[in-house]
């Protein structure tokens, strides 16, 4: 710079400064780059400039941005290196001129060792000679690699001066300062659609009425907002945790295994979370692009495991976590937030679980479990559509009231509840068994004709008075029958069918079936020669 240039040439630097300082603020991290790399090339005049990021997973340099002519590009672009070769071979302190700005002539011969190097084929004007180059090391405030900026081609010819080297300090330090702001701007706006995902999350926490809806939720918040391109959640079912959600779902794992591995000391043991070794896992997954990671953060062979823990610290479920895309190991505030997500899912399965089983209790009955008369015309409509039509078989215990009278309600109670198992057992798959209220219950036989129930109506009542035997002597139960092949369709109907023919079947007497027949009628139901065990 002469003496005429200084003060235009000095405001415009400044001018230069200033935006750089202010381009990491407002910035992606990309655009960051291009302006540190447009600033170098127009302000400070060098024809070519390359910027390389230093990635934490690989432990590298990866050029990421080539200002210049297409060759140079063309051979420079995505080319990585490794740190300890850049360091050792070009950021030596002997090359430092100034701190962070290196100098390296041609007859240092140190560029062989690196992967790709480009040599611009102009000749030279002044006493820059092609072989020539010069590298600013970008720092983090705290000393963190954050990339480097070489430059070549200089408009002017020459080697740097003094001056132009203090510039080169400075367009440095500020370009450091604007690639960590914006990497810092970066990383803080991950973390706020992270609390955002984990907002709306439990903005919908009772929304999910099973397992498998909860942790869907939340394998899609750990896939999406953190990153993670394998989620996989389990739930505890006895001694396994089973896959309910997310990718490799097929296999189980022993919970004494898990158990074991999140009692084992991990890098973040006080946050929750446990990286284990991939060998504790490693049929299920192979991943080639994790190969050649090695930087001290870098994400390899690892699993993370997040523990979803109910209360007193019992192990409910499990988050398995692989893949993350930024390569590196979780930091602290992403395990603290993976914790929040697990205490959610935790919170979301509890509510869910007391859903359900609010649902169940609504719709079953408590003494016998089987299933109430709430919605039972619904349901009895829909399994009308059975295109092999449907059958009831309505049941009531024989002078029940006088089981309540001479043994007590504790009795009754029990030959109620045994009453109901006798037919949990006599129901098929596909059938339904119902407790309609007090001692009379009922069957629901989808695709079952008139013979197929007359003969389920008998082998029910024929195996009562044993079944009750231990409990009171000699206790029978009447039977009314009604197919949808013989009074239509329609749940109310069948019902009120099965209601006349059971009726019928108390006045002639009790303990016997009768079968509902067209015109209101009812027909006894002949008994077979000897109890038949149920189908
Ligand atoms: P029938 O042969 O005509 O059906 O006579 P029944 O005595 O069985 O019929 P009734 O309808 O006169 O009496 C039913 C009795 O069932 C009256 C009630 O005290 C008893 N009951 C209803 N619900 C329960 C229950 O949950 N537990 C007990 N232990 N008894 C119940
Ligand atoms: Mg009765
Ligand atoms: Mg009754």
């Amino acid at each position: 710079m002469t003496a005429a240039e200084g003060g235009p040439v000095a405001a415009r630097w400044l001018e230069a400064l200033l935006a750089l300082a202010r381009t990491g603020r407002d910035r992606s991290v990309s655009d960051t780059l291009v302006a540190v790399a447009d600033t170098v090339q127009s302000v400070l005049g060098y024809g070519a400039v390359a910027v390389n990021v230093y990635r934490p997973a690989w432990h590298d340099y990866e050029v990421v941005l080539v200002l210049g002519d297409a060759d140079a590009r063309a051979a420079l672009m995505y080319t990585t290196n490794s740190y300890e070769v850049l360091h050792e071979e070009l950021l030596r302190p002997e090359f430092e001129l100034l701190p962070g700005v290196y100098f390296l002539t041609g007859g240092d011969a140190v560029w062989d060792d690196l992967g790709t190097t480009y040599t611009p084929t102009s000749p030279a004007s002044g006493d820059w000679q092609p072989e020539d180059g010069l590298i600013m090391a970008l720092r983090s405030p705290s000393g963190e690699p954050l990339g480097l900026l070489s430059v070549d081609q200089p408009a002017s010819g020459c080697r740097p001066t003094d001056a132009e080297l203090q510039m080169l300090v400075a367009v440095s330090a500020h370009a450091a300062l604007a690639l960590d702001t914006a990497q810092r701007n970066r990383a803080a706006a991950r973390h706020r659609d992270v609390l955002m995902a984990l907002a709306g999350f439990s903005a919908r926490l009772g929304a999910r009425t099973s397992d498998a809806a909860v942790l869907d939720g939340v394998c899609a918040v750990a896939t999406q907002a953190f990153g993670f391109g394998s989620v996989t959640a389990y739930v505890c079912r006895g001694e396994w945790l089973v896959p309910v959600a997310g990718r490799a779902r097929t296999t189980r794992i022993p919970l004494q295994s898990v158990l074991a591995a999140l009692d084992r000391p991990g890098p973040s043991a006080d946050a929750g979370c446990r990286t284990v070794e991939r060998a504790w896992f490693l049929r299920t997954h192979e991943r080639p692009a994790e190969r050649g990671r090695r930087g001290s953060r870098a994400w390899s062979h690892d699993w993370l495991l997040v523990p979803l823990r109910g209360p007193g610290g019992l192990l409910v479920g499990l988050l398995v976590l692989d893949d993350p895309e930024d390569g590196l190991r979780p930091d602290a505030q992403t395990e603290r937030e993976l914790l929040l997500l697990a205490d959610q899912a935790t919170a979301a399965l509890a509510v869910a679980r007391h859903r359900s089983e609010l649902e169940h209790q609504a719709h079953h009955d408590a003494l016998t479990g089987l299933r109430n008369r709430r919605d039972l015309e619904a349901v009895l409509d829909d399994l009308a559509r059975h295109p092999e039509g449907i059958a009831v078989v309505l049941c009531d215990l024989d002078h029940f009231k006088s089981i309540n009278d001479r043994f007590g309600h504790a009795v009754g109670d029990r030959v109620l509840s045994r009453v109901g198992e006798l037919l949990r057992e006599h129901a098929g798959i596909g059938d339904v068994a119902v407790r309609l209220g007090g001692e009379e219950f009922c069957l629901l036989l989808p695709g079952t004709d008139d013979a197929g129930a007359r003969a389920a109506a008998e082998r029910l009542r024929a195996a009562t008075p044993a079944r009750l035997a231990d409990l009171v002597d000699g206790q029978t139960m009447s039977v009314g029958v009604a197919a949808a092949e013989v009074v239509g369709g329609g749940g109310e109907a069948l019902l009120r069918a099965a209601d006349a023919a059971l009726y019928a079947a108390k006045r002639a007497g009790r303990d016997c079936s009768f079968a509902a027949r067209a015109g209101g009628r009812a027909e006894r139901v002949l008994r077979g020669p000897a109890p038949v065990p149920p189908l």
